[in-house]
C-alpha cells in the first residue's frame, strides 16, 4: 500500500485505511476494512491492481445487500466502485434498445430509466436492492426473471489489471451464481431490452412491487433471502417446519414476515447472524436430511 504515492492516488482514486464498514452492508453489523480503494475510473482500477504488491487479495463489494462481513473485518484491500461507474446510456434500434450500464448503478435506478423509456425486460430489477455489479455476480432475479436473461456483454477488469469484455453466452449462470471469477471486477455491462410502452412497463413494475411488499420485509436490517431454495423445496417452508420463525440468537432474529430472512434487531454482531444461520442449517440436515446452502456471501475474518 505504501508504495503507491498520494500523487497517483489523487489521479487514480481514493485510498483509505481502517474503514468502518457498518454502512456498507444491509445488515449494518460493525466491522472494518484494513484498506479501501475507490477508483476514479477503469484506468485507476487497472493501475491499482497492477501496483498492488502489498496486498494479498482484493475483495470487491457493491451495495452490500447480499453480504455478511464477519466481525474481524476484511484484510487486504476492499474495492468499492463508489459512484464513479454510474453512467447509463441507451442505443436505440426499432424493436430493441441496447443499454450500457456502469457497475455501480443501482439496479432499481436502471429499471427506472428503462421504465421512463418504455423498455421492457428489466422490470424485476426495480425490486432488487443493490448495484448492477452485485446483481451480475449473483445472477440476481425474482418472480421467474434473472439478470442473465437480459445481459449481452459484461465488462471486467481481470486480476492482472487488464480490461476484458466477455459475452454473456460465455458466462455460466446458475441459480444466484455466475462463473465470473471472484477476483475479477465487473465495471459495467451491456443489456438488451425490448420496445414496449411506459404504461405497460409501469403496470408490471407496480404488480411486482405489490407482490414483493406483501411477502417480504422491505424495511429493517437484512440482506434478503439467506439460503437458496434447495431443489424441489422452499427454504422458508423448511425453516418454518423446523420452528425457527421468530427465533433469535444475540441480536439476530428470523423474520416473522419471511422466515428465510435473518434480521439485525439493532445490536447484532455478524457472528450472531452467522451462528443463527448455521443452527438452522444443522437442524435442516439432521432432522430433515436437507442441505441448505447460504445465498448470502460471507466475507472476512472471524
Ligand atoms: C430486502 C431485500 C430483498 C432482496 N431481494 C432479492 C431478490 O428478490 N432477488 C435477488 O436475487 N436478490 C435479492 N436480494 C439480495 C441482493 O439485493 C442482491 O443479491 C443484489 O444483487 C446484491 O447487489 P449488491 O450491489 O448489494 O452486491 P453485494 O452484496 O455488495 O455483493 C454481492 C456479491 O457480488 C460481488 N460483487 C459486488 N459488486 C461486484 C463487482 N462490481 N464486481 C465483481 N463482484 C462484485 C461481491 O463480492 C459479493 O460476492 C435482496 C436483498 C434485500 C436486502
Amino acid at each position: 500500500m505504501d508504495n503507491i504515492s498520494s500523487l497517483y492516488l489523487s489521479k487514480f482514486g481514493f485510498l483509505e485505511k481502517h474503514v468502518d464498514l457498518t454502512s456498507y452492508t444491509g445488515f449494518r453489523t460493525k466491522s472494518y476494512a484494513s484498506a479501501m480503494f475507490i477508483p476514479s475510473g477503469v484506468e485507476g482500477l487497472c493501475f491499482l491492481i497492477r501496483n498492488k504488491s502489498d496486498f494479498e487479495c482484493i475483495t470487491t463489494i457493491g451495495a452490500g445487500y447480499n453480504l455478511l462481513i464477519r466481525d474481524g473485518g476484511i484484510k487486504g484491500l476492499t474495492m468499492s466502485l463508489g459512484n464513479n461507474f454510474g453512467k447509463i446510456s441507451f442505443r436505440r434500434s426499432e424493436n430493441f434498445t441496447d443499454i450500457d450500464v456502469g457497475a455501480s448503478v443501482k439496479s432499481c435506478e436502471f429499471a427506472s430509466e428503462c421504465q421512463k423509456q418504455g423498455l421492457s425486460g428489466a422490470e424485476f430489477l426495480s425490486v432488487i436492492p443493490g448495484t448492477i455489479g452485485g446483481a451480475l455476480y449473483m445472477n440476481a432475479g425474482c418472480f421467474g426473471a434473472e439478470i442473465s436473461q437480459i445481459v449481452l456483454n459484461v465488462h471486467l477488469v481481470t486480476d492482472e489489471g487488464k480490461t476484458y469484455t466477455i459475452s454473456a453466452d460465455d458466462i455460466k449462470y446458475g441459480y444466484r451464481s455466475s462463473s465470473i471469477p471472484s477476483d475479477w471486477i465487473i465495471v459495467g455491462a451491456t443489456f438488451r431490452c425490448t420496445s414496449s410502452s411506459i404504461e405497460s412497463v409501469s403496470h408490471t413494475v407496480k404488480k411486482l412491487r405489490e407482490k414483493k411488499l406483501s411477502t417480504q420485509p422491505t424495511c429493517g436490517l437484512s440482506c434478503g433471502s439467506v439460503f437458496k431454495n434447495p431443489t424441489r423445496h422452499c427454504a422458508w417452508k423448511i425453516i418454518d417446519e423446523l420452528g425457527f420463525r421468530g427465533a433469535s440468537l444475540g441480536g439476530a432474529k428470523v423474520s416473522e414476515k419471511h422466515s428465510n430472512f435473518l434480521v439485525n434487531t439493532g445490536k447484532a454482531k455478524a457472528s450472531d447472524i452467522e451462528q443463527l444461520g448455521e443452527k438452522i442449517r444443522k437442524e435442516a440436515a439432521s432432522r430433515l436430511g436437507i442441505h441448505l446452502e447460504w445465498e448470502i456471501q460471507r466475507l472476512g475474518e472471524f
